[in-house]
């Protein structure tokens, strides 16, 4: 927690435990963090003096050195099969992006962790803005916040999973995702179950062992490719951790027992999608306790990439289901708000674009 003199302290930036050392430094007994913390993640809570239960003289202490912040300010866009993408503006004027994606059975938010991303994984616009900068642990959890006061508001459900596939690499920001997975996890903080978060990952390897020995969440890794050669060129990261150090690090994560990892997999026309592209990355995931995503590629303004055509992602999960593996085919969510997997960039911040709607509810 290190702060500025003269700058207060955002109480969404502290984990339970945190809260409670701040409030020891104010004099204060450790439970009164944790029910300071019970009020910060209670809808349309952002002062202090709506915290009846605390004595004045404490409000007037906690007002004079923390703060609650909240992201009001926000565009959203609706796409023509009700995803939902939020654009939100950070203190420093830079923006993110959020994506609600209602489904029969869940509602799911994607949640960004960095603003832009130094990945560079070539199909994925956030990697073409480069990395501004990592976002806070309340400029995370935040996103969950507003989203879900929003969904209230329109008499939509509640959130039930929560995914960190949005703008960034998680694992790049490691300590600020695992404060904000421990306050989203956290029963008077969000109280969602570790079950219903899912961290996607480009590949790194080290962050992947501290991810799963500190949290209980759900791995997933963009995998794209079944060599060394192809996968560098599509996500240069592969130069620092190969496959075969992925896919060792994929089948040691420390998880509980029936939990598997999940491999995302992007088909590229004539790049990754043949026959024998499917039976190598069944020799790969051999032994690996997981489940495999087909994802088609979503336009990004970089024509080298085509889909396949249907039959072809069909034989492709048939090959691999053959050979004893779950394999769903994703459906692309969001593409006419350039809301889907590799569109996000932030560029969302404009009153011209197509039917934004400005949303201070
Ligand atoms: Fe970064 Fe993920 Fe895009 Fe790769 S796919 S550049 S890790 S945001």
């Amino acid at each position: 927690m290190q702060r500025n003199k003269s700058e207060k302290v955002d109480l969404k930036d502290l984990t339970q435990d945190q809260l409670v050392r701040f409030v020891e430094s104010l004099g204060q007994p450790a439970f009164r963090g944790r029910q300071i913390l019970s009020w910060i993640y209670r809808p349309g809570i952002s002062e202090f003096s709506q915290m009846t239960d605390l004595a004045k003289e404490f409000r007037a202490a906690l007002a004079h050195t923390a703060t609650i912040s909240r992201f009001d300010d926000y565009l959203l866009q609706r796409s023509m099969d009700g995803t939902v993408k939020f654009a939100f503006r950070l203190d420093d004027g830079l923006v993110i992006e959020s994506v609600l994606i209602p489904e029969e059975d869940r509602n799911t938010l994607c949640v960004s962790s960095q603003v832009g991303c130094a990945m560079g994984c070539i199909f994925c616009l956030t990697g073409k803005m480069g990395l501004r900068r990592n976002l806070r642990t309340a400029e995370i959890v935040n996103q969950v916040c507003a989203v879900q006061e929003w969904s209230l508001s329109q008499g939509r459900r509640p959130l039930t999973n929560l995914v960190f596939m949005g703008m960034g690499e998680p694992l790049a920001n490691l300590n600020n995702v695992l404060d904000a997975i421990s306050i989203l996890t956290e029963q008077r903080g969000l109280d969602f179950s570790n079950r219903r978060i899912t961290v996607s990952t480009c590949g790194l390897v080290p962050q992947m062992q501290i991810l799963g020995e500190q949290t209980g969440v759900n791995l997933a890794i963009s995998l794209h490719a079944v060599n060394d050669e192809i996968r560098s060129s599509l996500m240069p990261i592969n130069r620092r951790y190969s496959l075969r150090q992925l896919i060792e690090a994929s089948r040691t994560y420390p998880q509980k027992r029936r939990k598997r990892v999940m491999f995302e997999y992007t088909l590229l026309e004539g790049v990754n999608d043949s026959a024998g592209d499917a039976e190598k990355l069944a020799d790969l995931l051999q032994n690996v306790p997981c489940k495999i995503n087909l994802l088609s590629v979503n336009p990004t303004g970089d024509s080298r990439f085509r889909s396949p055509k249907d039959e072809q992602i069909l034989h492709f999960q048939k090959i691999l289901r053959d050979r004893g593996f779950t394999v769903f085919i994703r459906q692309s969510r969001g593409e006419d708000i350039a809301a889907a997997c590799g569109q996000l960039a932030s560029d969302g911040w404009s009153e011209n674009r197509h039917n934004p709607i400005k949303d201070q509810s």
